[in-house]
């Protein structure tokens, strides 16, 4: 529970903690198990997270770093959320292409549940008050956007971000992720401030495939069960930091508790915005069934009225998702308190080609820029037509995977280049409509007209195998030109890079020029063409005329 901290007890533990003997405590009568009962106990009776610190401790530091012109804290950053849904969206402009009504909703639904926040902290009667969160549900197929957008909202406003896929979610918590461990992540994700984790957006995705089947003749294994362990998190409840199976974790929280520190044990959910979403496969077909049955006159709703009727069932399936009610969810295998607990619902456009287009030419810090970025990792600059961006585009949306296609698509057309072209000397690339048609052909010619280059790249590469080889073993070995050349030929020959090969060919050479050289380590080893076509024979023959006959 949260409670309002006890101005005369402002021990952070509650008054419940006792000091502790620094001498360790070995000697606790009973099996383990008892010992590990009365660990637990103790862990809980450090109190929980007196929530009203955070009034008075943040204003106290506010002033505090104002006096010091500190920059402030994520906490203060809730404290003084002062966003403006349109100013959500216009952020969320610049990253996320497409998708208006959820920027529009989700940008909304922050800024009521960050302005209650808000109020809440500064007001302890509107702390106290009920009030029913904004959390959200977003129907859409994969790729799209669902978690991006929450992702850029998350770091717009910098509050701490989870995502996890409800499939995970194990009903019993004993094996497998518990619900609870999600909001434990929160912690992690917040830097293991608990305090600042309680002001966290947690999103789950993959929601549908909880649904409780068991209406469609099937067995509902644990959909059920896993909906109502997320109602307790969605309603305020308190999480234990620790997992009771945990024993670790509880371990060290003991340890500390003996030094002196003092953690919060517990964190409160009250303030977590939780975010759920699912592709909802077959929704589309109850929404249809729904104001099919209410054209003939049964369950006409005052939403989709009976003469808005005949134009919905001939609506794209998508479109129709648009006309989704509580009761289609609750058909499709959720408890209507679930539901209920979800007011905020936005359904996400499909991409199109010319949005996948639109992604890769005009999104900040988007898919294209993450190519660019990895192509300049390798020294080599990437531009591309127009014409081979829209064919990406095209290609992408074959995949039927939302904007992870362009992800599919880019690795496709670019994963020989990234193999074969660093290293070649090679500083530019122009990415055509030719090159993604026929990838093979375009980079044998990009590798044949860049042949000169890389042949004298791979020159410098059998110098630096043998500086390499000099740091390592303390030998000099040197290669007239004759031998250099036919080491790059026969690198070439065998398909390696010449680095690959010399460190092949002479692996044996650090061992073996000790037995020659024992006395003079200093003096260094020149091979010409015919020793390097065989470094092995010529080892040998070093180390024989090395012993005396
Ligand atoms: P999902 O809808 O399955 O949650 P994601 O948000 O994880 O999909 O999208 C995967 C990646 O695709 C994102 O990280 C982002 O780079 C890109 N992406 C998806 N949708 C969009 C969009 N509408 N605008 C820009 N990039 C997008």
């Amino acid at each position: 529970m949260l409670t309002p901290k006890d101005p005369q007890n402002d021990d952070a533990t509650g008054g419940n903690s006792q000091k502790q003997d620094s001498t360790p405590q070995n000697d606790f009568p009973g099996s383990t198990t008892e010992f590990l009962q009365h660990l637990r106990e103790m862990i809980g009776n450090l109190g929980e997270m007196p929530f009203a610190n955070i009034h008075r401790t943040a204003a106290e530091q506010r002033a505090e770093e104002e006096r010091k012109g500190k920059k402030p804290s994520p906490l203060e950053l809730i404290q003084q959320f002062s966003f403006k849904p349109r100013e959500i969206r216009d952020y969320l402009d610049r990253y996320v292409i497409s998708q208006t009504d959820a920027k529009k909703v989700l940008a909304t639904a922050v800024c009521d549940h960050y302005n209650h926040v808000r109020r809440a902290l500064e007001d302890e009667q509107v702390f106290r008050r009920d009030y029913a969160k904004s959390n959200v549900l977003m129907i859409g197929p994969t790729g799209v956007g669902k978690t991006y957008l929450m992702r850029c909202i998350a770091r717009l406003i910098g509050v701490p971000f989870v995502k996890a896929d409800a499939t995970k979610f194990s009903e019993t918590g004993y094996v497998g992720y518990d619900v609870e461990d999600i909001i434990r992540d929160l912690v992690k994700a917040a830097d293991g401030d608990a305090e600042l984790a309680q002001f966290g957006i947690v999103y789950i995705d993959e929601i549908d495939k909880i649904a409780s089947r068991a209406g469609e003749g099937q067995k509902d294994v644990s959909g059920r069960g896993v909906q109502v362990n997320l109602l307790k998190l969605l309603e305020e409840s308190d999480v234990r930091l620790i997992a009771q199976n945990d024993m670790m974790g509880q371990m060290q929280a003991m340890m500390s508790m003996q030094r002196g520190a003092s953690q919060p044990t517990s964190i409160n959910t009250k303030f977590i915005l939780f975010i759920v979403s699912g592709a909802f496969d077959k929704l589309d077909a109850i929404i249809k069934r729904r104001v099919g049955s209410s054209l003939i006159g049964f369950g006409a709703t005052s939403a989709d009225s009976a003469s808005d009727t005949p134009r919905l069932t001939q609506l794209p399936d998508d479109e129709l998702l648009r006309h989704v009610q509580t009761g289609d969810i609750v058909n499709y295998g959720f408890e209507p308190e679930f539901v209920g607990r979800f007011p905020v619902r936005v359904v996400l456009d499909h991409l199109g080609v010319a949005e996948l287009e639109k992604i890769l030419t005009t999104a900040e810090n988007g898919i294209w820029e993450q190519y660019v970025e990895t192509m300049a990792g390798y020294d080599i600059d990437l531009t591309a037509e127009p014409a081979a961006l829209a064919y990406i585009a095209e290609a992408a949306e074959r995949e039927k995977t939302g904007a992870r296609g362009l992800l599919t698509v880019l690795e496709r057309t670019f994963r020989d280049y990234k193999f074969e072209l660093p290293g070649t000397g090679i500083k530019a690339l122009h990415l055509t409509a030719e090159m993604i048609r026929e990838p093979a052909q375009a980079l044998q010619k990009l590798l044949d007209e860049y042949a000169d280059s890389a042949n004298q790249l791979a020159h410098a590469e059998v110098t630096a195998f043998a500086e390499r080889f000099r740091q390592q073993s303390g030998f000099s070995l040197q290669f007239t030109p004759k031998a250099t050349s036919t080491l790059v030929k026969q690198a070439f020959a065998a398909g390696k890079t010449v680095r690959g090969y010399c460190e092949e060919q002479f692996k044996d050479f650090e061992y073996g020029l000790k037995l020659v050289h024992r006395d003079n380590p200093q003096e260094p080893f020149e091979m010409d063409e015919t020793q390097v076509a065989n470094p092995q024979a010529t080892l040998t023959q070093w180390i024989k005329e090395s012993f005396p006959q």
